[in-house]
């Protein structure tokens, strides 16, 4: 297989880092390529410069304003970003929302949200986990009830991940509660600003705010808000379950963080040497390096199997989002052994060129600690396991 070599993908690539070159500022990317959470500014802002380009939803069908760019055309594209810097778009509008929005949401929903959102005029928040309901995510708990043209609801979601960003929350919640869970769930879609939603910050482990709590205390939500039919959330919410977990092998994190981890093993002694020349780090490095190369190789073959109409609903983003995840984690801890005692560069508020160590020291700890999220959220990785076993392996 060569994908890389087909000219017109390489055009393609050299067109995406021209125009990085032309419209990513340094400092922005300085910020995104140390693993700092991205302000909502920087997001949105982005969001703009890539929709004056026709870029901000590359993967939405062409009549929505999608690019129809191929499944590797868009990896190429995101991989390009991801390596300059350039900050992230919001996720949960992008890939989770607008895909339900545009196939299940009627014309009136279409025309308010998908435009604005692909204008980098809205931030989306995603409530769908609550304190007891995660995994088994059809246990969940908040209630919506129909009064007049109006849902009242009321409940407790968690993890909202930049909740505090966000001015629209799409949600799932109960509307019957005597059938089957799965079947007495409805997808509404929630003004961040209305009366009785309330967001509280989550600290993580990197002791930064991305994550938060979000309580529903009598929120008046119009039933004109809620995508599709009553009682038929589940269904909905599958399609962006699955858009979740597609493809996040994040080959381009795994890149950065390789290409980090070795810069640091330049600079770091090991005796009277090079830590990257010791014979025993050199090895592990050599051995996530070949886990790299697979993983990328693993994910081209999936995207051109996409191309080619492959069986969609096999899980094939539940091996590479356990194998892309337990790697950033592998390459994460030989970050932290190699920095050593340079790890303590943690968040450095007043710029970076006055600490001691290698100059990709700071933020790397913080980084490392919060990415032990990775094989927990987008559905952990045993579950993903789940699905492995059952639809690849057949057990
Ligand atoms: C950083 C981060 C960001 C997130 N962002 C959002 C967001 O924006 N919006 C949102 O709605 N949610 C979000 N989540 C929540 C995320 O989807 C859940 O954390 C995840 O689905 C797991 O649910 P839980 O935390 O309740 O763990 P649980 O479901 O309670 O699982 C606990 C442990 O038991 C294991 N387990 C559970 N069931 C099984 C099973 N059947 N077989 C084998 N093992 C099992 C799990 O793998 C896990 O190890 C986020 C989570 C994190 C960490």
């Amino acid at each position: 297989m060569h994908f890389r070599q087909d000219p017109e993908d390489e055009r393609f690539r050299e067109e995406v880092r021209a125009f990085l070159r032309a419209r990513l500022p340094a400092d922005v990317a300085e910020r995104n390529r140390r693993g700092f959470h991205p302000t909502k500014e920087d997001e949105l802002w982005w969001t703009r410069v890539l929709y004056e380009r026709g870029w901000s939803a590359p993967h939405w069908p062409v009549e929505y304003g999608g690019t129809g760019w191929s499944p590797l055309r868009r990896f190429i594209f995101e991989e390009e970003c991801f390596l300059a810097g350039a900050p992230p778009t919001c996720a949960a509008g992008f890939s989770l929302l607008g895909p339900v929005l545009y196939t299940y949401g009627n014309e009136d929903q279409k025309q308010r949200f998908l435009e604005p959102t692909r204008r980098g005029d809205i931030f989306w928040g995603q409530l769908f986990s609550e304190p007891n309901a995660g995994s088994d995510l059809a246990s969940l708990k908040t209630i919506a009830v129909l009064d007049g043209d109006h849902y009242i609801v009321n409940g407790q979601k968690t993890w909202t991940t930049e909740g505090h960003y966000a001015d629209w929350l799409f949600c799932l919640v109960r509307t019957d509660t005597e059938s089957k869970p799965q079947r007495g769930i409805s997808f509404l879609i929630i003004d961040a600003k209305a009366p009785g939603v309330t967001v509280r910050p989550i600290v993580s482990l990197d002791e930064s705010h991305s994550l938060n709590e979000t309580f529903l205390d009598n929120v008046r939500v119009p039933a004109a808000n809620r995508i599709g039919e009553e009682n038929k959330g589940w269904s909905y919410a599958k399609l962006l379950l699955e858009h979740e977990r597609a493809f996040s092998a994040e080959v381009p994190r795994n890149k950065r963080l390789m290409a980090q981890l070795k810069q640091i093993a330049k600079t770091q002694r090991s005796g009277a040497g090079r830590l990257i020349d010791d014979p025993v780090f050199s090895a592990r490095i050599a051995e996530a390096e070949i886990e790299l190369r697979a993983l990328e190789w693993l994910t081209l073959r999936a995207l051109a199997d996409m191309d080619h109409g492959a069986d969609p609903t096999k899980p094939v983003g539940s091996v590479l989002k356990v194998r892309g995840s337990e790697l950033i984690q592998k390459i994460g801890a030989l970050i932290v052994e190699a920095l050593g005692d340079h790890g303590q560069a943690f968040y450095p508020e007043h710029g970076f060129e006055s600490l001691p160590g290698p100059a990709e020291a700071p933020g790397q700890v913080a980084d490392f600690l919060y990415r032990r999220a990775v094989t927990i959220y987008g559905g952990t990785n045993e579950i993903q396991r789940n699905l492995i076993a059952r639809g690849l392996l057949g057990l």
